[in-house]
């Protein structure tokens, strides 16, 4: 779409931020290195300054080319173990937040995954909540609208799948969409039967505001979003569609029409970048997730999610002397039951 217009994307490192790998400090001295003796404590530490390097916070003057889609330095196959381990353990440590985010029950966490086709969104969201209690998390896919979601206003559909109190709710794909797939192709914001008038040259810059409104009204009444974008590259995803055709049992995630969609590359890179550029917020920000190295890719993400929960001050409910002392009186009757 013209109003994008064309650009090429050479990317390069961002210089100006830390290139931990993995949750070490130098790759080389840190290999060998045990994360299972970590405090959890010590965990979520180092979780939080792993993803603060792919965190843009406020969007202003966001450039994508500051982001490589390959972390760096690239784990070689040598940091595999220690991945894994990393992994898993960010797992748990996100699993044990979720507990008392569901306890506390006041708080909830939105975390919005988009991404081109075959980043590896489906992935990360499997591996990353494996650990989590599937009754504290809720996992919403969006797809091309219904008859009747077109009926509606664009966040109709997204409103109703919000997490509740003491949730954490995943959108794959969300309303983003309306900025990004909607903007590449002008005949879909043609078919969303918005009256004419409505439809100006300003309509972008009008979605990413009602946009940043609408995350500002959720983060007042206690829901905090964060935005996932799984930064992949071209030729990595030319890869990955290879593989969907070579391999019987991944057909089924591939069609001609994913392949349609890389051939406006450059119009949706353009739109991914004004669209952090524009919705980026300290409250509500995205993370651009370096999704050529999958694992790497789910670490981050696991490290932005527990960044989030870690920010809500969870606590367990506070049980009152008097209800300890009720608690007491029936154990003491249950201990007295007779067999
Ligand atoms: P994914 O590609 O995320 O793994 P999928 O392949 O299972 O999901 P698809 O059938 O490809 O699902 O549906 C997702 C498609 O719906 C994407 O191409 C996306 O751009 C499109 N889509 C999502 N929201 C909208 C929208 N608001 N308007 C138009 N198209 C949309
Ligand atoms: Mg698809």
């Amino acid at each position: 779409m013209g109003a994008i217009g064309q650009g090429q994307y050479a990317y390069r490192v961002n210089n100006n931020k830390p290139k931990n790998l993995i949750m070490m400090q130098e790759k080389s001295k840190k290999r060998e290195e045990d994360l299972s003796k970590l405090s959890k404590k010590d965990l979520i530490k180092r979780a939080k300054k792993f993803s603060k390097q792919y965190c843009v916070g406020d969007g202003e003057g966001f450039r994508l080319k500051d982001y490589n889609p390959k972390p760096q330095p690239d784990p070689g196959p040598e940091d595999k173990p220690l991945s894994k381990q990393a992994l898993q353990l960010g797992v748990q440590a996100l699993a044990a937040l979720q507990d008392i985010l569901y306890a506390q029950d006041k708080w909830s966490l939105l975390v919005i995954f988009q991404a081109m086709d075959a980043a590896g969104k489906d992935g990360a969201i499997k591996h990353v909540m494996s650990g989590v209690n599937p009754q504290g998390c809720q996992v919403s896919s969006f797809k091309a609208p219904s008859p009747e979601e077109l009926d509606h206003d664009f966040l109709w559909r997204c409103q109703k799948h919000l997490p509740e109190r003491g949730r954490i709710g995943i959108f794959n794909r969300s309303y983003y969409e309306e900025v990004l797939v909607v903007r590449v192709h002008e005949k879909i914001l043609q078919s969303q039967k918005l009256p004419e008038k409505l439809i100006t040259k300003d309509i972008w810059k009008e979605r990413f505001k009602d946009i940043r409104n609408f995350e500002k009204y959720l983060h007042r009444n206690g829901t905090i979003v964060i935005k996932i974008f799984l930064n992949v590259s071209r030729d990595e995803q030319k890869k990955r569609f290879i593989e969907r055709v070579d391999d019987p049992d991944k057909n089924w995630k591939f069609s001609a029409a994913d392949s349609r969609e890389r051939g406006y590359w450059d119009d949706y890179m353009n739109a991914y970048e004004e669209m952090i550029e524009n919705t980026s917020t300290e409250e509500s920000p995205w993370y651009v997730v370096p999704a050529d190295d999958k694992s790497y890719a789910r670490i981050a993400v696991a490290s932005a999610i527990i960044h989030a929960l870690d920010q809500m001050d969870l606590e367990y409910p506070k049980v009152s002397a008097e209800k300890i002392a009720e608690l007491q009186e029936v154990k003491k009757a249950l201990l007295a039951e007779e067999k």
